[in-house]
């Protein structure tokens, strides 16, 4: 691709190369791993390439950082150490204490953790809503305080699904900025920066990276979003990731870079897989409710045809026996591995209640405690079909 537009073709061609033109020196294909912390100066100022100190910048998270821009359709991308550190990046450089930030009241656990705990202690105040509801959010908007709305879709655990357009138009009439967290759909499945969205963040240990062997995390940010005070944002988040220092290391930077290169062909195969489990879930007895937004009877499937490529790997589903069947469904599974987590080759199974959503039990974001969620692997459907029907099976006997 040497004097070629990394950045143009389709969105394969873009993840295997933007960012990563072949070496000019020894003609390598995949970008080295410089694990390097600081760099030689011809003279003093005198930075190759702009390079001078890894926190700063390092030419391994450049690439990486260049070819998640590509993929989102952003001006510019950021890497960092894991996706909460990446949320509060974009939180702390792009909100100020006294300003207001609108969040789904079924955000990622750790999302609002970070905001509740972390934010509000510095003087962010947040409101919860059903972000489903693009009228709901209007009502929460704070005139000239509200500065953000937070989205999450598909939501965790339950696949709930926001119209990113509709918030867009909701959070721009109000001078607010539009974060979307991408991480459950992958930029492969959706690109928010087209539907209306200012900043895209990602935990790139999810699909992204693909192999369960590195945490990591994205922002992305939209052409010309401008914050008080900087002409970009992306300058202003630029500045902060330096000064917080949360980046991601070169080789867990390499090692998404490249997960990024099979996300088109693992994502199509977690799709398939998902909907062969949701067909086998949606006829066995012991299932009483599948959340899938593939399914013409959810909620949101309309908006998710709109701005979803296809539905995801991403599937949960209630036992109606309760809580203790659902435990021991997770817990009699071969192939799927009871694990938290999300978006790698391998399929895990795990309990909400009691492990990823456990901190909010008792509060408005808790999850039914008959719910089993499932990420859906690139094995065999078969062997996944066949798990599942043996463990729901021993769980019912
Ligand atoms: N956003 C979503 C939707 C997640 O599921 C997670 C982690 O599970 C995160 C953000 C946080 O990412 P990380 O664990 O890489 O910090």
């Amino acid at each position: 691709m040497t004097d070629h537009d990394s950045r143009a073709g389709g969105f394969s061609t873009r993840a295997i190369h933007a960012g990563q033109e072949p070496d000019p020196r020894t003609g390598a294909v995949v970008p080295a791993i410089y694990q390097t912390s600081t760099y030689k100066q011809d003279g003093v100022g005198g930075l190759r390439e702009g390079y001078e100190y890894s926190r700063s910048a390092n030419p391994t998270r450049t690439a990486l950082e260049e070819c998640l821009a590509a993929l989102e359709g952003g001006a510019r991308g950021f890497a960092f150490a894991s996706g909460l550190a990446g949320q509060d990046t974009v939180i702390r450089s792009l909100l100020q204490p006294g300003d207001h930030l609108v969040i789904p009241s079924d955000a990622y656990g750790g999302t609002y953790r970070l905001v509740d705990k972390v934010a509000r202690p510095w003087g962010v105040e947040h409101t919860p809503v059903a972000i489903a509801d693009p009228e709901a959010v209007r009502a929460a908007i704070r005139p000239g305080r509200t500065r953000m709305v937070w989205v999450e879709t598909p939501t965790n655990p339950l696949l709930g699904i926001a119209d990113i357009r509709a918030l867009a138009e909701v959070a721009h009439e109000a001078g607010a900025l539009l974060a979307v967290d991408n991480t459950f759909a992958s930029p492969y499945l959706q690109q928010p920066i087209a539907h209306g969205a200012d900043l895209v963040t990602h935990s790139t240990t999810k699909y992204c990276g693909g192999h369960s062997d590195v945490v990591g995390g994205a922002v992305v940010v939209a052409p010309d979003v401008a914050v008080e005070g900087f002409a970009d944002a992306a300058d202003r988040l630029a500045f902060h990731q330096n000064s917080m220092g949360a980046v991601a290391g070169p080789f867990d930077s390499w090692l998404v870079l490249r997960g990024l290169k099979t996300l088109a062909v693992r994502m199509e195969r977690h799709c398939d897989n998902a909907e062969k489990v949701v067909e086998f879930l949606q006829g066995h007895p012991a299932v009483t409710a599948v959340h899938y937004p593939g399914l013409s009877d959810h909620p949101g499937h309309e908006v998710a045809a709109r701005q979803m490529r296809r539905f995801g790997g991403m599937v949960s589903f209630q036992v109606g026996a309760g809580e203790e069947a659902a435990v021991k469904t997770c817990g009699a599974t071969q192939v799927w591995t009871l694990g938290e987590s999300l978006g790698g080759v391998e399929s895990l199974i795990e309990h909400p209640a009691r492990m990823t959503h456990a901190s909010v039990r008792g509060t408005e974001l808790e999850v039914p405690a008959d719910l089993i969620r499932l990420s859906v692997g690139i094995e065999d459907a078969d062997d996944l079909v066949d798990d599942l029907d043996r463990a729901l099976s021993t769980a019912s006997a």
